[in-house]
Parts: C-alpha cells; sequence; structure tokens
C-alpha cells in the first residue's frame, strides 16, 4: 500500500472530513453493501471527471449515481409504475434502475456518458446512507478500483488499487454482498436485465413477471457491460474439476474442499460464496499462481451474479 494513504474508520470526525472533500469536488471511497464505491459530487464535471481519471475508465462507460431516499431521486429522474414499484421492494439495496434524467437534471451529463439516461441507487449500508445524507450531494460511485480489475470489498483492497488517488478512505467493514448492484432499464412492458448482481432475476421476476434480457436491438443499452472485466492478472479457467501444477483452485462446496486454495463456501451456500468472491480473487492475485481454476457454480439466484463475474474475469484481455 502506497505510504500517503487516507484511510479512517467511521467517526464524527471522519464523516466531517469526507463531507469537506465531496463538497470540495475531491473523491471519497466509502463502503456500501455491495462493493466500495469512489464517490464524488455527481453535480459536478469536475468532480465526476476526477472518478474517471483515477479509475481510468473510458468515459463512454456512465456511472451509477447513489442517492439518500426515493424523494430525492424523483428530483433527477422519471419514475413509472413499475420504477416506483420496484424501488419499494429494493429501495435501500442492491438494484440500480436506468431512468429518464428530468429536464434541467442537475448531474453532470458525464456520469450519464451522454445518454438522457441516468443510473440511480439507494444504498443499504449506514455508513453510505450518513455520508449521503450529510454532505447533501448525490454521489457518483462506481466501484473503488482501477477499471477492468477486481472489485473492492474491504478497504484495504481499495487502499492497494487506488491508494493515493483518493482523498480519503472511509474504511467500514467488509461488504455483506460483495458483488455490483442489479441493473434494470425499461422498455414497455418490460424490465430488462441489464447486468445481474445482488437482487436476483428470481426476486425481480416475483414483483414483476415480464423480465426481459436486453436484445441486439433493444433501445437499453448497457454500454458499460464490457467483456472483460473484473479480471485478476493471471488468467482464470472456468468449470474446472481439478487443478494443475503452480494453479491455484477456487472451490465451491464441499466436494472441491480437498483441492482447494481457497473454498467459496464450503458447504455450497450461494450467498456466502457471493460475499468471498472477490476477497478471494484478490487474495489469489496477490500469490503469483500461474492462473485460477475455478469449480462449477450452478447458474441460478446469486450464482448467475458470480457465473457473470467470472465469465468477464476470464474473458481474453484486449
Ligand atoms: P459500475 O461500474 O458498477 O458503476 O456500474 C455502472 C454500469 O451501469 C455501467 O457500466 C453501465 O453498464 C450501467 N449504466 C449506468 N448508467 C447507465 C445508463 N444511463 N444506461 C445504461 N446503462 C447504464
Ligand atoms: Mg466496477
Amino acid at each position: 500500500m502506497p505510504s500517503n494513504v487516507n484511510v479512517k474508520s467511521p467517526s464524527l470526525e471522519s464523516l466531517q472530513e469526507a463531507t469537506s472533500l465531496i463538497q470540495a469536488g475531491e473523491l471519497v471511497a466509502f463502503p456500501t453493501e455491495t462493493v466500495y464505491g469512489l464517490g464524488a459530487d455527481a453535480t459536478s464535471d469536475d468532480a465526476v471527471t476526477k472518478i474517471f481519471a483515477a479509475k481510468g475508465r473510458p468515459s463512454f462507460n456512465p456511472l451509477i449515481v447513489h442517492l439518500p431516499d426515493i424523494e430525492t431521486a424523483k428530483k433527477y429522474v422519471e419514475f413509472n409504475e413499475k420504477s416506483i414499484k420496484l424501488a419499494s421492494l429494493f429501495w435501500p439495496g442492491a438494484l440500480t434502475m436506468v431512468l429518464p434524467r428530468k429536464k434541467n437534471c442537475p448531474i453532470s451529463k458525464l456520469a450519464s456518458a451522454g445518454l438522457d439516461t441516468l443510473a440511480v441507487r439507494i444504498p443499504a449500508n449506514a455508513l453510505a446512507l450518513e455520508l449521503l445524507k450529510q454532505c447533501g450531494r448525490p454521489l457518483a460511485a462506481p466501484s473503488a478500483n482501477p477499471s477492468g480489475q477486481i472489485s473492492p470489498t474491504r478497504a484495504e483492497h481499495v487502499a492497494d488499487g487506488l491508494g493515493d488517488k483518493v482523498g480519503l478512505i472511509l474504511d467500514g467493514e467488509a461488504c455483506k454482498i460483495g458483488v455490483e448492484s442489479t441493473i434494470v432499464g425499461f422498455s414497455g412492458e418490460d424490465v430488462v436485465l441489464l447486468r445481474p448482481g445482488g437482487v436476483t432475476r428470481e426476486q425481480l421476476e416475483a414483483a414483476c413477471p415480464s423480465v426481459t434480457s436486453p436484445s441486439a436491438d433493444s433501445k437499453i443499452t448497457s454500454p458499460g457491460m464490457l467483456l472483460s472485466h473484473y479480471a485478476p492478472s493471471c488468467p482464470v479457467r472456468l468449470n474446472a474439476n481439478s487443478k494443475d501444477a503452480d494453479e491455484a483452485f477456487l472451490g465451491f462446496g464441499r466436494e472441491f474442499d480437498a483441492i482447494s486454495t481457497v473454498n467459496l463456501s464450503v458447504i455450497g451456500d450461494l450467498r456466502e460464496a457471493t460475499a468471498n468472491l472477490f476477497s478471494a480473487f484478490h487474495l489469489l492475485d496477490e500469490q503469483g499462481y500461474k492462473s485460477i481454476a475455478v469449480a462449477p457454480i450452478p447458474e441460478m439466484g446469486l450464482g448467475v451474479a458470480i457465473n457473470d463475474r467470472l465469465r468477464r474475469a476470464a474473458a481474453p484481455r484486449d
């Protein structure tokens, strides 16, 4: 970790420091229930530009804007019947909704990557909500890691990846969910699942009968769904049943415990595995293995989000 990194535990003083930094247009990393976010005042072009620069994130990849409550969200985006229903069921929580920007919406257009929509979420993390309330600004906050690399689920991951590029890292607990939010858009009667995440497709379907995947000609696009993403520095091999020499094995379930370097969940619990996924990648990445072999993960519930991240981690790099 670089020596000049400012990491602080939550306290009245550190929240005040975070608030002052945000109001001065600087970057503050903070915990959410999904992953740690790299936050900045979403109404300021300069502050939003700093997020893209610190992460090395392409400017066509829009950001999620975090808000303290639905009343505040209504100031910036247009809700319809379905989005109100999803907000009442899943907020605060791991659901991001892509909604039309209101006329004269003061959020920087850079956060929308020039689109006329905005991705919004209310996080379910007490420290994140306290910061949002206290600083009085909507916070644009992608995951607090260099673009394309593994998302942080602990403050030390942020310190290692972005360290001195951030004014302050608020050190909360390890993220409870551990993968990014589910992103949905709306097209006619459909809820379009743009990215699987902490809220499962099954949960969405219980609320809205027509949950679809984006079609090639869909009006709703998610420009940031880059194929290679969430990637450790070494290659990743999926659906493995054994490991080669010099290879780490990321296990799931009792069956693979004997050969696992790290087991995501010995009892085969998808919630536990999700919470452990990025920490395991960070750990194995540091240990210099030739590659990481990963046990099969069931494609159901949170397993869909895990497999999505694993496929991107294993995808060919640019
Ligand atoms: P993250 O990298 O976790 O901050 O997630 C941001 C992702 O949300 C982007 O990569 C996009 O795929 C998606 N997104 C954000 N804003 C929009 C938008 N206006 N339209 C479609 N997708 C969006
Ligand atoms: Mg990210």
